[in-house]
């Protein structure tokens, strides 16, 4: 059951064109930290799980200046449109982050479960935000190219039932991204979302998939993915997370470098 929500970015005073972007249809996925990732395509950028702050030492996050030039949005970090939470566990979200990034970027906004858009606006938010569904599966324009598909995929761990967490498909015009938060590995809930109907091409995981037999054969059976990135490593495993990640799928791309790892999926533009 879809529900369609079209989100008017022009209505919402957004001008895509702000900055001197180079204009790529080309899918461009830029590692923040843990599972923090920017992606860029036509112009557009969205921000996934990207803005937390220091938690534990095992979690990696941006240094003060970089978490600085992300919530004030400077260069690089400039006219990102949509902002995304999986949810808030402070390894991938951070309410006074996210309150201060809207309130110094008022071409954004904030696309995400109840539990995330009550904690920003505890925060003292009063900036845009959507607040999606949690029984259905939801997909929302997000103009020029891509479409936002959004669906609950439970936490892992039953001590962590309480968290509302969000999986994330985009669809551009010929690639489609995954983003699965720290999702429980469960087909039955996968399929549930409705978020692996069809194949994914780019999926970004949690590391521990791709080195479990279940998680590979969720991967494998289920996600179906054209192309992996492991995510989630802490910073002292990256190594280690690389070599063993490599021995099941050597081409997959770890994260493990923030603002150094970047994956770059070629796609024409429409009219080409
Ligand atoms: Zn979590």
């Amino acid at each position: 059951m879809y529900r369609i929500i079209v989100l008017s970015l022009c209505l919402l005073g957004i001008s895509l064109d702000a900055g001197a972007q180079v204009e790529s249809c080309d899918v461009t996925l830029t590692y923040i930290a843990n599972e923090g990732t920017l992606i860029e395509s036509s112009g557009t950028k969205i921000l996934i799980d990207g803005l937390h702050r220091e938690y534990r030492r095992d979690y990696s996050f941006l240094p003060d200046s970089l978490e600085n030039r992300l919530e004030n949005g400077v260069p690089p970090f400039d006219g990102i449109a949509v902002v995304l939470v999986s949810h808030v566990h402070r390894d991938h979200f951070e309410a006074a982050a996210v309150a201060r990034f809207l309130d110094k970027n008022d071409q954004a906004v904030l696309i995400s479960s109840p539990q995330v858009i009550d904690s920003v606006r505890a925060a003292g938010s009063t900036a845009p935000m959507e607040t999606i569904s949690l029984t259905s599966t939801e997909s929302v324009a997000l103009t020029p190219h891509g479409i936002l598909t959004t669906g609950v995929l439970p936490h892992s761990s039953a001590r962590f039932r309480w968290i509302q967490n969000i999986g994330h498909r985009i669809d551009f015009d010929s690639i489609s991204v995954l983003h699965v938060g720290d999702a429980d590995i469960n087909r039955r809930n996968f399929v549930e979302s409705g978020l692996v109907n069809d194949p994914v091409d780019v999926a970004i995981l949690p590391y521990w998939y791709l080195i479990s037999g279940d998680g590979r054969r969720l991967i494998d059976e289920t996600i179906r993915p054209g192309r992996l990135i492991a995510a989630h490593v802490s910073p002292a495993d990256v190594e280690e997370v690389r070599r063993e990640v490599a021995q099941h799928y050597p081409d997959a791309t770890v994260f493990g470098e923030m603002l150094g790892t970047t994956v770059v999926i070629e796609q024409k533009c429409p009219d080409e």
